[in-house]
């Protein structure tokens, strides 16, 4: 079977790693990859973006020419937007949701809606569209809020405050400022939550839910969890924070009951559902849906994976998961990001990377890409804020850590630098 994978980070790079060892994978192309993909498969140009009919026309294109037999969309953007109704077609299985069931990401406000008509544990909270309103509600709340858009943000259209006039001043960004656009055209105001944090993944297949290892992951750019919010500065599977019973309530409170609800509407849920849970002192809730894998959590967790993924995602597609095993290396996987210097800020590009054959001398350890190209000359240089996620595997957590910053520390580019203390929250 050959693959089209669509998206340039770990994560595509990770799956595209695994499914490489899969007995029936073939070609695997790349659109448009990163300076790591090229290990696996080939990178293509090809633009996805699904809003441009002619796009669409040139990847559908692209798979017949090539009999590609599965395409495998990555990233939120394309998802929300229909790449994966349009791609569908006669023996070409597309991995991912379609619009209607990936709006469990892209709309919060209507998946909050959804939530409650599920009874599916969650923050309290209420949606408002004029911002009046919004307003009056933040400035009377006396616990603290998080203010969020409705739409996508990559992660940065949730605000989470400590006042009333924190909250007020975040009303005003999201709804006056329009500081993300028409996705914050509708804002949600909750409860804000403690608790440790854990992503919860399964594949569904429209039907079956097989549930993954749960992963942990750290937003914050700095140790201890201080500064700036980056796109995920490491993550670590399995996290002990959460034991089978919880486990099980969150796959049968959360994800069966939103695939159901979903499916009362005439919607199959077909892909990856990523349970974003807090595991509060009231039991876990809801903190969001996204629908596709989580990147950094999807290192660590190709890294466990001991099933035939390319297997895995067919049935995915053709509703048959109950029939295929889903096994895992009983080991512990970190997964630490390596920056490139004052990200996530503005930061260097174009600076070549080495070091990378060193840390994987280790056997147990395996190096990622996200942020590289190869340029004109041949080299591998820099070309994001998140350069590689260097993944070790261990008996346990404290150990996984120590050979992931021992190999990471082998990474060389000016300005790098990474947190060492991945996983550092519960071991
Ligand atoms: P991402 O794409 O980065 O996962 P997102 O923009 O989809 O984020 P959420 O995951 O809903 O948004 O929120 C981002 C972060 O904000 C969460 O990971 C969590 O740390 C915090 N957060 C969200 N909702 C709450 C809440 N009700 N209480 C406390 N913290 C919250």
């Amino acid at each position: 079977v050959h693959v089209l994978l669509l998206g340039a980070g770990g994560r595509e790079h990770a799956i595209g790693w695994k499914l490489k060892q899969a007995e029936r994978c073939g070609k695997i192309w790349f659109a448009p990859g990163n300076g790591g993909t090229r290990e696996v498969g080939t990178n293509v140009d090809l633009p996805f973006d699904p809003v441009n009919t002619k796009n669409v026309d040139a990847i559908d294109r692209f798979c017949r020419e090539n009999g590609i037999g599965l395409v495998v969309i990555g990233p939120e953007d394309p998802l929300c937007a229909g790449l994966a109704d349009r791609l569908a077609a006669p023996g070409r299985a597309v991995f991912g949701p379609v619009a209607e069931a990936a709006k469990l990401e892209g709309d919060k406000a209507w998946a909050k809606d959804l939530m409650r008509g599920a009874l599916i544990p969650t923050a309290d909270s209420r949606t408002f569209t004029r911002h009046e309103p919004a307003r009056a509600y933040a400035e009377a709340r006396e616990t603290p809020v998080v203010v969020k858009a409705a739409g996508l943000a990559k992660g940065k259209g949730v605000l989470v405050t400590r006042s009333a006039e924190e909250a007020v001043a975040a009303v005003d960004d999201l709804m006056l400022k329009k500081s993300f656009g028409g996705a914050g055209e509708t804002v949600i105001i909750e409860e804000r939550l403690a608790g440790q944090e854990v992503s919860v993944l399964a594949l569904v297949d429209g039907q079956n839910l097989r549930v993954l290892d749960p992963a942990q992951d750290h937003k914050a750019v700095g140790e201890g969890d201080t500064g700036p919010n980056t796109g995920g500065m490491g993550a670590y599977c399995p996290t002990p924070v959460l034991d089978e019973k919880t486990l099980r309530v969150i796959e049968r409170e959360v994800l069966v009951r939103a695939v159901d609800a979903l499916r009362r509407g005439g919607v199959a849920f077909r892909g990856v559902l990523y349970a974003g849970m807090m595991l509060t002192a009231g039991g876990p809730k809801t903190l969001e849906f996204n629908t596709r894998f989580g990147d950094p959590e999807t290192q660590p967790l190709m890294m466990r994976l001991r099933g035939d993924l390319l297997e895995l995602m067919l049935a995915t597609c053709a509703g048959t998961l109950d029939q295929v095993p889903l096994d895992w290396d009983p080991r512990v996987c970190v997964g630490v990001v390596v920056c490139a210097g004052g990200y996530p800020g503005a930061y260097r590009k174009d600076d070549p990377v080495g070091g990378i054959d060193e840390a994987e001398e280790d056997p147990d350890v395996k190096v990622f890409h996200a942020g590289t190209r190869i340029d004109r000359d041949g080299l591998l240089v820099t070309a994001g804020g998140r350069v590689l996620c260097v993944c070790a595997l261990a008996d346990d957590l404290a150990t996984a850590r120590e050979k992931a910053n021992a190999a990471a520390a082998k990474i060389r580019f000016p300005g790098a630098f990474f947190r060492r203390d991945i996983g550092g929250r519960v071991s």
